[in-house]
């Protein structure tokens, strides 16, 4: 690889870590996707100029085909099935290193085989590749709804799992050295084939994959996605010494690491440790949250959309309190509204962001930054919970989970432990959804039935636009 090769992967490298600095803020993340952006296309453009491929007709048919599909996708996706389109992009990542390095693995055996190094690079990428693109679209399939969101469980299922392990990183040992006398067994079942290994090693892991993802239902979704997000970097880091690809590596090991540090902050926000999820504990809690889905009873108040407007123009301040339901109804310009009007006859107008709120991490702020909502109107959950006791009207809209109080005060609710938005401890909630049904991790919610609650009851964009021309009367 020439030293010019090399500079350029630096420099992409510099624009990938900056990028990502820069989409820490809200207001400089465009800016960093941007420039990410520059830096994949100077790794692209190099990798092509630099390696010594033979024929760029079946790149630019593939180049035409991924940006195509990409950009109809991206162009049609709606905002509430971003969480199940990264999922897949996950999967299709992990899917892509398995494809390269398995090449790189045939390409190397006809040639006398890959030295150590390398050979365990293959294998580690094949494995995790194949585990996060299964995990991936079973992942998909349970945010479309394709598969059962609640957890799949079944006997044995932890020392099942174990055993595909080993067998995984047997065959997997196999491949590296597939001389050594420890592998001597796995030669006879073999034969001298070396496509056959190569394939039980990627069945193996799909089958992984999927028996790992299964179990994991309702709330705990986030954690995975985040998590899976990481494999498909590692993998990719992986597949990068194995063409020695210092790019690939780069990026990654990024995408690995900010992954990581991103199912570090969802597991804190569901209050699970690291340890709990890489050990496949986690479908405990959602197994549990099916059968946790008693109701917690009791009646409820209604309010209308007129005495709600009227609570709130009179108020010194108003949180609102958004999740999925916002989502949903694609309300973001309709609550922004609201809030103008609000503010116009000088009411304290915060948002309340709760990092699991809506079904992907950051979901909450792309869609009121879409509304062009200002950045310093969003509060963090720890920075505005100590809020709510001086608060007048809390808003809930399309949220339920994330503002259960059963996470606070109920040890026996599967959601225990989870911290939440204290809006129950608002003078007044107005909490906006169509019906009584429960949310994401299917459990009733007390919070409807305390005393200080109202329902408003109906789509969240049209409850909003009621509410804004009540206030305009007010
Ligand atoms: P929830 O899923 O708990 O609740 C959403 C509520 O919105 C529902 O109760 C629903 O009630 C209401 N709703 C749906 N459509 C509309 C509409 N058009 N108008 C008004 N209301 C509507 O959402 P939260 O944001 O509170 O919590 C997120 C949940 O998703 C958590 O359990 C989290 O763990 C999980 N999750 C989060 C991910 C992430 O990364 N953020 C990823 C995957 C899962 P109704 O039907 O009565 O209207």
């Amino acid at each position: 690889m020439t030293a010019l090769a090399e500079l350029a992967y630096l420099l992409a490298a510099v624009c990938f870590i900056f990028g990502l600095m820069w989409l820490a803020s809200p207001a400089t993340a465009r800016k960093g996707n941007a420039l990410a952006s520059v830096g994949m296309l100077i790794a692209i453009v190099v990798t092509l100029l630099d390696r010594s491929i033979l024929g760029y007709e079946g790149i630019l048919i593939g180049l035409v085909i991924g940006a195509g599909a990409g950009a109809i996708l991206a162009r049609t996706i709606r905002m509430t099935a971003m969480p199940q389109m990264v999922a897949l992009l996950n999967g299709f990542g992990g899917g892509a290193s398995v494809l390269v390095a398995s090449a790189e693995y045939l390409r190397l055996s006809a040639t006398g085989g890959a030295a150590l190094d390398v050979g365990i690079s293959i294998q580690f990428s094949v494995l995790v590749g194949a585990v996060t693109f299964s995990g991936s679209l079973i992942a998909f399939g349970k945010l479309q709804e394709l598969v059962t969101g609640q957890a799949v469980t079944y006997p044995l299922q932890k020392p099942l799992n174990a055993v595909l392990l080993l067998a995984i990183l047997a065959v997997a040992a196999y491949l590296v050295v597939p001389g050594s006398g420890l592998a001597a067994p796995l030669a006879d079942l073999f034969g001298g084939d070396a496509a056959v290994p190569l394939l039980v090693l990627i069945g193996l892991s799909l089958v992984l994959g999927v028996l790992s993802v299964l179990p994991i239902g309702g709330a705990d979704m986030p954690v995975v996605i985040s998590l899976l997000n990481s494999y498909s970097g590692i993998a990719a880091a992986s597949t990068g010494f194995v063409i020695d690809n210092n790019g690939l590596i780069i990026s990654g090991a990024l995408v690995g690491a900010s992954g990581i540090i991103l199912t570090k902050i969802m597991c804190n926000a569901m209050n699970r440790s690291l340890g709990n999820v890489l050990f496949g504990a986690f479908g405990a809690g959602a197994a549990d949250a099916a059968a946790g889905g008693a109701a917690a009873g009791g009646t409820y108040r209604q309010v209308t959309a007129e005495d709600a407007a009227i609570m709130m123009a009179y108020a010194r301040s108003v949180v609102v309190v958004p999740g999925y339901g916002l989502a949903v109804s694609q309300a973001q310009h309709a609550v922004r509204e609201l809030a103008t009007l609000l503010e116009a006859r000088d009411v304290d107008v915060k948002y309340a962001i709760h990092p699991v709120a809506g079904r992907m991490p950051g979901h909450m702020n792309v869609l009121l930054a879409e509304a062009d909502v200002p950045y310093d109107q969003l509060w963090e959950m720890e920075r505005v919970n100590p809020e709510f006791d001086r608060t007048d009207v809390a808003l809930v809209i399309g949220a339920n989970d994330v503002v259960n109080p059963a996470a606070r005060n109920n040890t026996s609710s599967p959601i225990y432990g989870m911290p939440i938005l204290d809006v129950d401890r608002a003078n007044q909630v107005i909490v906006m959804k169509r019906s009584m049904n429960p949310g994401f991790a299917g459990i009733d919610n007390e919070l409807f039935y305390a005393s200080n609650t109202a329902m408003l009851f109906g789509d969240a964009k049209a409850s909003l636009t009621k509410l804004a021309a009540e206030v305009k009367e007010a």
